[in-house]
């Protein structure tokens, strides 16, 4: 087996140029037309085979090994964020309220480099890695579906069919050396709702006249919080948050409408019915019982993420051999959310996380914080384990 380790740090000055030049120039969602432009130009400098406007601006590299095998994919989201830099790095934003606030500058740099490694190994890969540089993860920005759903509806999955997938994230709520690799769910399935309260409007001091939308609304986020605390199974897992509370326009006015809005997540289909049932008859059933009509729209944003149990054992055990025992949390869960669940509904996967950030030089704020930065010794450990895992995954078997 290779030292994939050592590989990766030999090709650190590469995977470092890559990650700032993507970072000085970030785009939007679907917008990735020079970034997904550099993956292409690198990977066809290697002889791999490219497909562009997967999904848009997604862009597909196909590296046939040199021993049948199955297909595995590999997917790096290439997107930033609408969020204007504030971490006074010289390699900073140069786009005007665009940033890399989330790492995938470095997962499109982490990308190329394992397309690197993985070339030099061609001849020993047992199958084909089907490289993935995916747009738009942060969100639809405008279009119907995002960055996963656009390149599966385009085929990605298709021609060569695909087997299994590999996928990571750089993450900054660990420290650099920690890896997390846990089988099952390891990210919430998410729901995004927005509710509209109908009362009548009037004067502010003629209360009993009006029905106020503003009292009915109080009542409702108050009582939406007992569907995690009376109706989940403590040993289960919910979030329902109201993020947005907008009504009203003067002192002395009753409004007559209020909108509400915010995020359900969860892990387990069961409790995901469970705590949809009881939202409807909350907001209904309180709306109702202080005059008001309420009208429910509830948009499903990902599935949970879901990883594989065989795959996920085989990526557990090649993290311990190359990076060490003592950095692998085995039991790590979030409640965020990633499309790449989408993919890992139709195909086994693992999706890991890489330790990223090292309070001592203060590359520790929080993914899409205005001063979000890693340490960029995390590229190398994601670069040497998704390489190693890939050349695992497909030759163990
Ligand atoms: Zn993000
Ligand atoms: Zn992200």
């Amino acid at each position: 087996m290779p030292d994939f380790l050592q590989e990766a740090k030999e090709l650190f000055p590469y995977t470092q140029a890559l990650r700032r030049d993507f970072h000085m120039h970030p785009e939007l969602g679907f917008r990735e037309l020079r970034t997904g432009g550099i993956v292409a130009q690198e990977l066809e400098a290697l002889g791999i085979e490219v497909t562009k406007g997967v999904g848009k601006t997604g862009v597909v590299g196909l590296l046939e090994g040199g021993k049948p095998g199955p297909t595995l994919l590999l997917r790096f989201d290439m997107d930033a964020l609408p969020i204007q830099e504030q971490t006074g790095a010289e390699y900073a934003s140069q786009n005007q309220g665009i940033m890399h606030a989330c790492g995938h500058d470095g997962h499109t740099a982490i990308g190329l480099t394992v397309a690197k490694i993985l070339n030099a190994h061609r001849d020993q890969l047992a199958g084909t890695v089907k490289f993935c540089f995916q747009p738009s993860e942060e969100g639809t920005n405008g279009e119907e579906i995002g960055g996963a759903e656009m390149m599966m509806r385009d085929g990605l999955l298709d021609s060569p069919r695909v087997d299994m997938s590999l996928s990571l994230h750089l993450w900054n709520e660990k420290p650099l050396g920690w890896l997390g690799v846990t089988k099952g769910p390891v990210m919430a399935g998410a729901e995004e709702f927005k509710i509209k309260i109908t009362g009548k409007g009037g004067h502010g001091a003629i209360p009993n006249v009006t029905i106020d939308p503003i009292v009915a609304s109080a009542h409702i986020v108050t009582a939406l919080q007992t569907i995690v605390a009376r109706n989940v199974a403590p040993l289960d897992t919910a979030v329902v948050s109201v993020t947005k509370v907008n009504s009203g326009t003067a002192f002395n006015v009753i409004p007559q409408e209020a909108a509400l809005e915010g995020t359900i997540r969860t892990f387990d289909n069961g409790v995901r019915q469970r705590v949809m049932e009881r939202f409807e008859q909350i907001v209904r059933g309180t709306a109702q019982a202080l005059g008001c009509q309420a009208d429910v729209a509830m948009r499903r944003i990902t599935p949970a993420l879901v990883n594989n149990e065989v795959m996920t054992t085989k990526v557990q055990e090649t993290a311990r051999r190359l990076l060490s025992e003592s950095g692998l949390d085995s039991g790590y869960q979030t409640m965020t959310a990633e499309d790449m669940a989408f993919m890992q509904e139709k195909v086994p996967g693992c999706y890991f996380f890489v330790g990223s950030n090292n309070q001592a030089r203060h590359l520790d704020y929080g993914h899409h914080h205005p001063k979000f930065d890693f340490d960029e010794e995390a590229l190398i450990h994601g670069s040497a384990l998704m390489a190693a895992a890939a050349m695992d995954v497909l030759n163990t078997r």
